[in-house]
């Protein structure tokens, strides 16, 4: 493929794809199509969304309806799974949308049973959470009242400086306005009646919520282009992650403080490897043993989930003596669903026997062959073996992630593509590929304008084959189509 793609001049790959596209004209398409042809004339490909949404944290005691309101903005029952003691649950946020935008969900509730009635300790649990938003609503239950906790969650929002919405929820009919009222009383300003079961008052008080989110979010920010690029260090807890960074760091760290400009946590530090400045993030998550027992699994999954998102590419530690956990396959996810860079690095090499080596490699196979595509390097914080491969392993990812491929070749590819695979044959009929398109980058991000629906084994296989002609080493792609019906004659 690669080769035949390479006999194809560069001006006759654009000129076929210039003539594709012409042909889109006989379609019916829709505004957003035409914008996105539009912006192509203009020859340049988008580059990725520079800013991350605001994220909005829901706080309050158990039981005031956290959960439900978290469903009821998100519009689907199932979203935040009940709470079952000992179990972990997979995520901390969740990405919700209102009046066209986007917003980061961060759930507080539910995570540690033990933690139920102490009013003091439901405060601290909540101000990590609260430290990582952007903006903050309170969930009081209206029907119940001020109780201590209220009181302590209300004392620590104060020392957050974050904007505060009261939400005075289980107010399911007009009789419970007056007992809404009553919540004036905490000094946070307008409670806004809502039932989160029953939907009553959750769009005025989101239309609340967007006057004082910021466009961007300033916790999750991606900073500025051309600065030192941004690194996650993830993995579980106990893989090595600040051997590993005290490793790399060696004396000459600098700390980033204050970067959100209102917290001092979390804490970024610029590191030099291979000659240049990396910027790893929230390195005081990684430096911190987390703060306390109770509660320590949703610390370390938020902290994982905010680093991974205000990183370019994420390097996810594993243990390579150890059998691959549930935890890592899920740290892993939430890196390729963020869209981030991924490197796999294999840390306490030094522990392992041949015996393990082979299973290591076995489990790789099986566990891991959803992200094949990731550098691995096999490494030890301990000894420093192999520390100074992280550094191409990164650069490899950063340069997939980066990556643009020209619409001609790009088409030119699915040209060579379909000629030796066609789509098969559904009821007599063959989806075609009309044009094709990459419409940003980081990570790359592909559209397909299409007569029919393609096979979700078709599309598998125009990745694969997408991944082996052009080099998308270390980064997750998305291959989207859109539809397109021929414009009925009139
Ligand atoms: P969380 O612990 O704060 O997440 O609270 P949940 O969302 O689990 O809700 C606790 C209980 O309150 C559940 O039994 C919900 O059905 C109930 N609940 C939540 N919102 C409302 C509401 O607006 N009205 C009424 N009547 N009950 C509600
Ligand atoms: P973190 O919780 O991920 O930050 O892990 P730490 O860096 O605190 O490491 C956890 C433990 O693993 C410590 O006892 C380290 O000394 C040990 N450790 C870290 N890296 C290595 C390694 O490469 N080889 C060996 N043998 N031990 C390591």
């Amino acid at each position: 493929m690669a080769e035949r793609l390479a006999e194809i001049g560069d001006e006759e790959a654009q000129q076929r794809a210039d003539s594709l596209r012409a042909s889109l004209a006989d379609y019916d398409l829709d505004d957003e199509d035409r914008l996105l042809l539009q912006e192509l004339t203009s020859g340049e490909i988008p580059a990725g969304e520079t800013g991350a949404p605001p994220v909005l944290a829901i706080v309050g005691r158990p039981n005031v309806g956290k959960s439900t309101l978290i469903n009821r903005i998100l519009g689907r029952r199932e979203a935040v799974v009940e709470d079952v003691p000992g179990v972990t649950r997979d995520r901390v946020s969740y990405h919700a949308e209102w009046n066209g935008r986007k917003i980061t969900l961060v759930d507080t509730g539910g995570w540690d049973i033990d933690v139920r009635g102490m009013a003091s300790r439901i405060a601290e649990q909540s101000e990590i959470a609260v430290e990582l938003a952007d903006a903050v609503v309170l969930v009081v239950d209206s029907r119940t009242g001020v109780t201590a906790t209220e009181e302590h969650i209300v004392k620590m929002l104060r020392r957050a400086k974050k904007p505060i919405i009261l939400a005075a929820n289980k107010v399911d009919d007009e009789r419970g306005e007056l007992a809404a009222a009553e919540l004036w009383a905490l000094g946070l300003g307008e409670p806004h009646p809502v039932s989160a079961m029953h939907g009553r008052g959750v769009a005025d008080l989101l239309d609340e919520v967007l006057t004082v989110l910021p466009e961007y979010s300033r916790v999750e920010q991606m900073v500025e282009e051309g600065g030192p690029r941004r690194v996650a260090l993830v993995g579980r807890p106990n893989v090595g992650k600040s051997s590993l960074l005290n490793r790399l760091a060696g004396a000459q760290r600098v700390i980033v403080e204050d970067f959100a400009g209102t917290t001092r946590d979390p804490v970024d530090e610029l590191v030099e490897l291979g000659g240049r400045q990396w910027r790893f993030v929230d390195t005081a998550g990684i430096r911190k043993r987390a703060r306390q027992a109770s509660g320590a699994d949703f610390y370390a999954a938020l902290r994982t989930q905010t680093a991974i998102e205000r990183a370019e590419v994420a390097v996810v530690l594993l243990e390579a003596n150890e059998t691959l956990s549930e935890q890592d396959v899920r740290i892993i996810k939430t890196v390729t669903e963020s869209g981030r860079a991924l490197v796999l690095a294999f840390n306490k090499w030094d522990l392992t026997d041949e015996e393990r080596r082979w299973n290591l490699g076995r489990e790789i196979e099986k566990d891991l062959a959803h992200v094949a595509w990731a550098p691995r390097v096999n490494l030890s914080a301990a000894t420093g073996r192999h520390a100074d491969r992280l550094v191409p392993a990164m650069d490899r990812a950063l340069a997939g992630w980066d990556s643009r491929i020209p619409t001609g070749r790009f088409n030119a590819f699915l040209g060579e593509l379909v000629a030796a695979n066609p789509h098969p044959l559904r009821g007599g009929k063959q989806p075609r590929i009309l044009f094709g398109t990459q419409v940003s980058n980081r990570p790359p991000k592909f559209v397909l304008f299409t007569t029919g629906f393609l096979d979700p084994g078709y599309r598998r296989f125009i990745t694969r084959r997408l991944r082996e002609t052009f080099d998308f080493t270390g980064t997750p792609i998305e291959l989207s189509m859109r539809i397109r019906e021929k414009r009925k004659r009139k």
